[in-house]
């Protein structure tokens, strides 16, 4: 699984999309959901919009832009005081497992600035 470790090399944004995403049903055009198709099915029409679809192709479009769509749901659009945090979501278009924890991304502590300083007492 490397997606994720050659999204993050190249500094691109890793987003997973749901497994169950039914990414060869829906037209990648104009967004109508045909309903599932049996694997031979490798080319298919649109019934909404009669445009002729590779199954595979499809998908990776619908993939992608299910991505971005998560992307933008997740990151905020007006950049203000309080949305200063990176988006840490990530696009998955392998459909292989996914151990979390076990990414190779090194994970940055925020370190402590500006520590209050305890009044020293006397008496
Ligand atoms: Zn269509």
């Amino acid at each position: 699984m490397f997606c994720e470790y050659k999204a993050t090399r190249r500094g691109r944004k890793f987003v997973k999309v749901a497994r169950d995403f039914p990414s060869s049903q829906i037209c990648s055009d104009c967004g109508f959901r045909d309903g599932p198709k049996p694997l031979h099915i490798r080319e298919w029409t649109c019934d909404n919009c009669n445009t002729r679809h590779d199954r595979d192709w499809n998908a990776g479009r619908n993939i992608k832009y299910e991505g971005r769509r998560m992307l933008a749901a997740t990151a905020p659009s007006t950049p203000g005081p309080g949305a200063r945090r990176p988006v840490t979501a990530t696009v998955n278009a392998c459909g292989a497992h996914v151990r979390p924890g076990n990414s190779p991304a090194a994970r940055t502590t925020p370190t402590l600035v500006g520590r209050k300083q305890e009044p020293t007492r006397s008496g």
